[in-house]
């Protein structure tokens, strides 16, 4: 069985096509600028075909799925013979609020609860349903279609983690609670992990820390998320790429009165020109900053230390939360790719008793343990695979 999995941004979906009974991605691409004018980049990943990588005009997102699927079926390009090969489609949903804890098949009761949860994510959660809208639209209401939840994983936190210390009001009238995202990418590789462990999830507690543009880090006891650094928003938690992470809101109120600032205007500093970029005055990809900091500049080299020691501190209390940890993971791009990363912050867990092995941390691509046999703690680098989850879930509910 063939499912496709599509993850809709404002202006932009990306796709892949999984065959379920290999897991093997098919074909994947991107289509850009949708709403402006638009370009397909088509990549086939089997049967020897071009990659497809022009203009195509995509005034709405219609035009960019019927796009997709003339690409995945057409003679020239394609990796099937017609539509009705693609047997469901998994979308990538940001937030489901406290309405979805799991992945659901989509009809037009869930289509009303997600537009129910646009409050909580006003900039993705109008792009997810604009994309699953369009999908119905072109593939028709014969083709189950799930949708995956970023936040679905996290729900299992207690209240005490998910509560802010606010008037109660403000959560049961309004749902103002932590939440967390990157729940599909921590449940991966929490998983992955116990498997290459050879335990049982249930027996294990994990610290999953993805860290990319994006970065969150999520206690994972027994296989359930019992704590996670972003909250009602992506904002909060570890500094990252142009994010601010944990800070002061008394901040907000300062700077906004001085510079007469409107929070608009505000929140745009605190996502788009704060994180590492904000500190080291750089860049907000971590290889700029390692090249700026091994040329001296100290403030590439602050914005890093911030980092690491962020994860470092944010993890540490994870450990008093499970009372414990038998495996850290590093995941998404700079846990994925970055060795310095990984030493840097391992470096603060001696007292765990965590040892790296400095041949495995210098491996990438791969699934791999990179402490030493005798480290207390386990650490690994699992690449993540979000749409695997959205694939696998989707199959599961439909099929
Ligand atoms: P993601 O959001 O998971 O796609 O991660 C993107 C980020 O990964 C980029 O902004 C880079 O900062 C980081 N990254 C990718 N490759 C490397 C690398 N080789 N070393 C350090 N950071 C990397």
């Amino acid at each position: 069985m063939k499912i496709l999995v599509i993850n809709a941004g404002s202006s932009s979906l990306k796709y892949q096509l999984i065959d379920m009974d290999t897991e093997d991605v098919l074909a994947k691409g991107l289509c850009e600028r949708i709403g402006i004018d638009g370009h397909l980049k088509h990549t086939p990943l089997c049967g020897g075909k071009p990659v497809f990588n022009e203009d195509v005009a995509m005034p709405t997102h219609s035009e960019a799925i019927a796009a997709v699927i003339e690409k995945l079926t057409s003679p020239e390009y394609g990796v099937v013979a017609s539509m009705s090969e693609i047997d469901a489609v998994g979308h990538r949903v940001v937030h489901g609020g406290e309405k979805f804890a799991c992945s659901v098949k989509i009809d037009d009761d869930v289509m009303a609860a997600l537009e129910e949860c646009i409050p909580f994510a006003p900039l993705h959660n109008p792009a997810n349903i604009t994309g699953i809208n369009a999908c119905r639209k072109v593939m028709g209401d014969d083709v189950p279609m799930v949708a995956v939840f970023d936040t679905a994983f996290h729900q299992t936190m207690p209240g005490k983690a998910y509560m802010y210390a606010i008037p109660y009001e403000y959560y049961e009238n309004d749902g103002i609670r932590r939440y967390g995202f990157h729940g599909t990418s921590h449940r991966y590789v929490s998983a992955r992990c116990a498997e290459l462990m050879g335990k049982p999830i249930e027996d294990l507690k994990i610290i999953s820390c993805h860290m990319g543009n994006g970065s969150s880090i999520a206690a994972i006891d027994g296989g359930k998320c019992v704590d996670t650094s972003m909250g009602f928003t992506p904002l909060v938690g570890l500094p990252m790429g142009t994010r601010c992470g944990d800070l002061d809101s008394g901040v907000l109120q300062f700077i906004m009165n001085k510079y007469g600032l409107n929070i608009d205007e505000m929140l745009n500093i605190l996502n788009k020109k704060s994180g590492v970029l904000g500190v080291s005055g750089v860049s907000s990809d971590f290889r700029d900053l390692d090249a700026a900091a091994s040329e001296g500049n100290d403030r590439a080299q602050l914005a890093l230390d911030m980092f690491h020691y962020w994860v470092a501190k944010v993890a540490g209390s994870y450990v008093a939360a499970m009372n414990g940890v038998d495996a850290i993971i590093f995941t998404a791009g700079v846990g994925e790719n970055s060795k310095s990363s990984r030493a840097a912050i391992a470096e603060y867990f001696g007292y765990l008793g965590v040892k790296i092995d400095e041949e495995a941390n210098s491996k990438r691509g791969e699934d791999i343990m990179i402490s030493t046999p005798d480290s207390k703690v386990k650490v690994f680098v699992i690449p993540t695979n979000e749409e695997l989850v959205i694939a696998r879930d989707t199959k599961e509910i439909c099929c």
